[in-house]
């Protein structure tokens, strides 16, 4: 990346257009940008806000050469965009984060060894990834565990239980057979992450540890204040996610995730290049969201420690809280009511249909104190149904 920094005014681009892209292109017109987004969906959130909407798929070369003419600077919302695009973008202009750091990203078992290079613990666990890998794995030492897809998996999907090593051989092949990561359950006492913002000239800074609470494998709940996490842990936490990012050279948002275990240690899970949903917060209950730090980060502005002034939580609202009732047809939408408790904050992803676990929006309860915000989050959860 040059040193010289992209002046609002400018155009800044995004591969994919659902809510986080959204959520960045609010943030990059809020300091003056026009954005363009590349998604072949012509109803996609970050589209339909954005000054230029290419719809076309992340690897048509036409689109990315709209994309790149149109630019001056871009960014991934999505960490399955093809790194080959990234790499094609970054010819002619900055891409944050780069091709590079986006490949790791995007493949379980090439970031759990980005993770242990850095010093950082993992779940134990092992790859598998062909008939040989399968015939040979020592489940027992991993079982009970999890069989994940080293690709393309989220909110829980491309994911089987596996109990016994007899079960091993039908998890793969529910899976397709394609590359996996098998690793062992481990006893969770809670799950938190850590967001770290880097700039190309090393200079980094981050949101305080966010506490995360997931349903069906979907984030539900996050909690942001003074004592959610063990103060040490937090600490432990954030190096480590320093670290993770320094060994990328890593510039941009990037999101990582953790176990904190019964017993009170900690695992790095996953990691996500990008903003994540357990930052959103940040957009209410912080002088700088993470959302301007990515605009920050890929522009070459200068980074500020954000502050957060207000204890926070999220929470996520999915499309099954439309679809309940009798006919699904409420007389106000299900968010409504809520509006009238103090410092909620509703964000909604202009999404036209609701399906069950899609994320349709969340809502953001700030207050003065922890006691306060989880008060306000426990009305509005009951409220919510
Ligand atoms: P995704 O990419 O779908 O977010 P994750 O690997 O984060 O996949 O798994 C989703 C959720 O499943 C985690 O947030 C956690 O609650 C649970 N989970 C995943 N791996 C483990 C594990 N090894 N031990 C216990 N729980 C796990
Ligand atoms: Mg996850």
């Amino acid at each position: 990346m040059s040193g010289a920094p992209i002046l609002p005014g400018a155009t800044l681009g995004v591969l994919g257009g659902g809510q986080l892209g959204r959520m960045f292109a609010h943030a990059a017109q809020a300091m003056g940008y026009a954005t363009a987004v590349l998604d072949a969906d012509p109803e996609s959130p970050a589209g339909l806000v954005s000054q230029q909407h290419i719809r076309t798929a992340y690897d048509d070369p036409q689109g990315l050469a709209t994309l790149a003419a149109a630019c001056a600077a871009v960014t991934t919302e999505f960490e399955n965009v093809p790194a080959a695009a990234l790499q094609t973008l970054a010819r002619s202009m900055p891409v944050s984060p780069a091709a590079a750091a986006v490949a790791v990203a995007q493949d379980r078992a090439a970031e759990k060894a980005h993770f242990v290079r850095c010093g950082v613990p993992v779940a134990p666990h092992t790859v598998i990834d062909s008939e040989a890998a399968l015939a040979t794995v020592d489940a027992a030492a991993l079982l009970p565990g999890i069989l994940k897809t080293a690709r393309l998996g989220y909110d829980g999907k491309g994911q089987v239980r596996v109990a016994t090593p007899g079960e091993l051989a039908a998890a793969w092949q529910q899976l397709g057979r394609v590359p996996c990561v098998l690793e062992k359950m481990l006893p969770l006492a809670h799950e938190c992450s850590v967001i770290v913002a880097r700039g190309a000239d090393g200079s980094l800074v981050h949101l305080p540890v966010q506490r995360n609470l997931h349903r069906d494998g979907i984030l539900a709940v996050t909690e942001v204040f003074e004592g959610n996490v063990p103060p040490a842990l937090a600490g432990q936490a954030l190096a480590a996610a320093k670290s993770i990012a320094q060994g990328l050279d890593y510039v941009g948002v990037l999101c990582v995730e953790f176990f904190v275990l019964e017993g009170g240690g900690l695992v790095v899970n996953e990691m996500a290049p990008r903003p994540h949903n357990s930052g959103h917060w940040s957009q209410n209950g912080a002088d700088v969201s993470q959302f301007e730090l990515q605009v920050r980060c890929m522009a070459g502005l200068p980074l500020t420690q954000p502050r957060q002034h207000s204890a926070s939580i999220m929470l996520n609202l999915l499309g099954d809280l439309w679809l309940r009732g009798p006919d699904g047809a409420a007389a106000t939408p299900p968010w409504y009511q809520v509006l009238r408790l103090p410092g909620c904050h509703l964000h909604l992803y202009g999404k036209a249909s609701p399906k069950p676990g899609r994320k349709m929006g969340h809502l953001n309860v700030t207050a003065a104190s922890p006691e306060g915000a989880r008060a306000t989050a426990l009305q509005a959860a009951a409220l919510l149904g």
